[in-house]
């Protein structure tokens, strides 16, 4: 069993780096419920004034986070139980707002919100998630990545980083929008709500990625274990038996990276964008298609805002989901081709300090690229 045949079910040593991780992510996980029942029963609590309510978009994120750090903290141990259980928080978080004295309300429109945040938090879990696809080189990489993560929040102080990072993009964020955002149409709550929270995102993901680098030298630096991140753990992990793995020499380049994920972003934005020209002129049109589009219109600009978040969210997960296969299938053909240019190198002899004839990047062909050219070939022959 190779490094990157390990699974997310690994329950790591107690006391590892690994463990450590987990344990503070289940105690954030846990907070985070608490949170959000508070703020979800304060009595009498109203968000902006009507007509400038961002709940529904407020909803759509904390169940977002909380279900994101139920299942990367493993209290759900797959994302069907993190949806179920999230669910039932939904559900119980609205019927006890019916408490009297709370002066807060029962909107089955707040379910939907809920519902539509642990779908996209599932929906970038699984696009993000361990994948199996491609040569064992590539697999590594991206346990390693993972692994870096992990060995990332396995120390409290870097929690401190990344709650500062996040706060700070919020606020800036924040007040961009709600300054230089003012429009007659949204109100100014609610852009601020929208500016903190992309704000808030940029900041986490800036953070949790300079740390990852940083995280990446530490594990090379003392040989950690790929899956329980003890150090010296050549040949063998002494906790858990699994291992330190180095990195490849064989990479695809940062620019391809880049084109591959553009291409899916633009033939996304393309089909969003054909599919509200579609929709938009029929809400004067007396048909069924004109009835439910004035239907979804009575919801409210707040409900509306949330699945415009909900859509963007889905469509991004998707982008980075395809994307990734498309890489793997890239990494399967090397020594085939490119991994630079993307050239058909079947004809370039590929002994020692082989280049591409295009770019000059260097490659190596092993007996696992001649399997596969051997087996897309029969592949074409019984196709035809
Ligand atoms: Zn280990
Ligand atoms: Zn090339």
């Amino acid at each position: 069993m190779t490094v990157a045949d390990r699974s997310l079910r690994f329950t790591p040593p107690r006391g590892s780096p690994a463990w450590w991780s987990r344990h503070w992510l289940r105690i954030v996980a846990v907070t985070a419920v608490l949170v959000l029942l508070a703020g979800t029963h304060y009595p009498k609590l109203v968000i902006g004034t009507p007509g400038d309510g961002p709940d529904k978009l407020l909803h759509f994120l904390a169940f977002g986070i909380v279900t994101a750090l139920i299942r990367l903290s493993g209290i759900a141990s797959s994302a069907l139980m993190a949806a179920i259980l999230v669910g039932m928080l939904a559900v119980f978080d609205e019927f006890t707002q019916e408490i009297p004295g709370l002066g807060r309300s029962f909107d089955p429109l707040d379910l939907v919100a809920d519902a539509a945040g642990i779908l996209v938090a599932l929906a970038w879990i699984a696009a993000l998630g361990p994948d199996r696809r491609g040569p064992d080189w590539f697999r590594t990489s991206q346990v390693r990545r993972q692994a870096a993560l992990v060995l990332l929040l396995a120390k409290p102080a870097n929690w401190l980083h990344l709650a500062i990072a996040t706060s700070l993009g919020a606020m800036i964020g924040g007040v961009f929008l709600g300054v230089a955002g003012r429009n007659p149409i949204v109100g100014p709550v609610t852009m601020v709500v929208v500016g903190a929270s992309a704000g808030g995102i940029a900041g986490l993901v800036a953070c949790l990625e300079s740390g990852r680098r940083f995280s990446l030298a530490r594990i090379d630096e003392s040989k950690r274990c790929l899956s329980c991140l003890e150090p010296e753990a050549v040949p063998r992990c002494g906790a858990c038996g699994g291992g330190y793995e180095a990195a490849s020499d064989r990479r695809i380049p940062s620019r391809r990276i880049a084109l591959v994920a553009t291409a899916w972003i633009i033939a996304s934005a393309a089909v969003l964008l054909g599919g509200y020209l579609l929709i938009m002129p029929a809400s004067s049109v007396r048909n069924w298609l004109g009835a439910a589009v004035r239907h979804y219109d009575a919801f409210g600009l707040g409900f509306e805002m949330m699945v415009d978040a909900t859509l963007l969210g889905l469509v991004g997960a998707f982008v980075v989901h395809r994307s990734r296969r498309r890489l793997s299938r890239i990494a399967d053909r090397y020594g085939l081709e490119c991994l630079r240019c993307g050239h058909d190198l079947q004809g370039t002899p590929g002994g020692a300090g082989a280049r591409c004839p295009e770019c000059g990047e260097a490659f190596e062909r092993d007996s696992a690229a001649e399997d596969v050219a051997a087996r897309s070939q029969s592949e074409e022959h019984e196709g035809r």
